[in-house]
């Protein structure tokens, strides 16, 4: 097939462990997507695979993820590789950070909670920023979406960043392709080609930038994406880095 447009329906081939670094988004990638943020559930030996993944990539593994750094330490305790938390913002074991919390973040934090309280609503307070979520009621997305922007206009260092039935402020200069980049430069990353697989809004450009740099971008589950591979599930994530028994 020939063609200029990203074509993302397509299978990946299989990880190249001698010559690719993998960067791997949690939430929709390696778990199912949890009504709520704090009931995701974890299959069992998780952080193992991932352990035994690393060590196959001679250490070219990061997890980066929107959450927050000690909630992702948390889901996965035993793995000890680098962890990439709030879209790029930071990173365990990195100095400096990637990003600093903006001045506000306290007025910034208020506001959301108690817009949530008042909507009836899941606020998700996060390092370097917050999150509200409308899962529970689909309908209130609107609103969500017209109170995040004007908090965002009216709070210099933040922006909005979109994801599945939620809205956040995270700091403007956050972006896990961004942090890739930055990644990159380390010693256990150089020379690989990056793959990087994700399922939201906020891994499109990730999803890009892989493949303007040798690699790929894995798209998981439906939806336009930059990506050029795709595949349905996490289940199917699990099967493509061969973490299954
Ligand atoms: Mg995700």
């Amino acid at each position: 097939m020939t063609s200029d447009r990203p074509f993302s329906a397509s299978a990946p081939p299989a990880p190249d462990f001698a010559r690719a670094s993998l960067f791997l988004d949690f939430d929709g990638t390696l778990v199912g997507i949890a009504p709520r943020p704090d009931a995701v559930v974890v299959p069992p030996g998780l952080a193992t695979h991932l352990r035994r993944l690393s060590d196959a990539l001679e250490g070219a593994l990061a997890i980066v993820s929107g959450r927050s750094l000690p909630e992702l330490a948390r889901f996965l305790d035993g793995f000890d590789g680098l962890l990439v938390g709030s879209h790029g913002a930071e990173a365990r074991g990195m100095a400096p950070p990637l990003a600093h919390a903006p001045e506000g973040i306290g007025a910034v934090q208020a506001a959301l909670s108690a817009f949530a309280a008042r909507e009836g609503l899941l606020y998700e307070p996060k390092t370097l920023g917050g999150a509200v979520h409308f899962r529970d009621r689909p309908a209130a997305g609107a609103a969500v979406a017209a109170f995040v922007d004007t908090l965002a206009a009216a709070s210099p260092g933040f922006a909005v960043q979109p994801a599945k039935m939620a809205f956040e402020l995270k700091p403007a200069g956050a972006s896990k392709d961004r942090a890739l980049t930055a990644l990159s430069a380390l010693p256990a990353f150089a020379g690989r080609a990056p793959v990087f697989l994700g399922d939201d809004a906020t891994d499109e450009p990730a999803l890009a930038w892989a493949g303007t740099q040798g690699g790929f971008g894995i798209k998981v589950g439906p939806g336009d994406s930059a990506a050029r591979y795709r595949l349905p599930d996490p289940q199917a994530v699990a099967r493509w880095l061969g973490m299954e028994g």
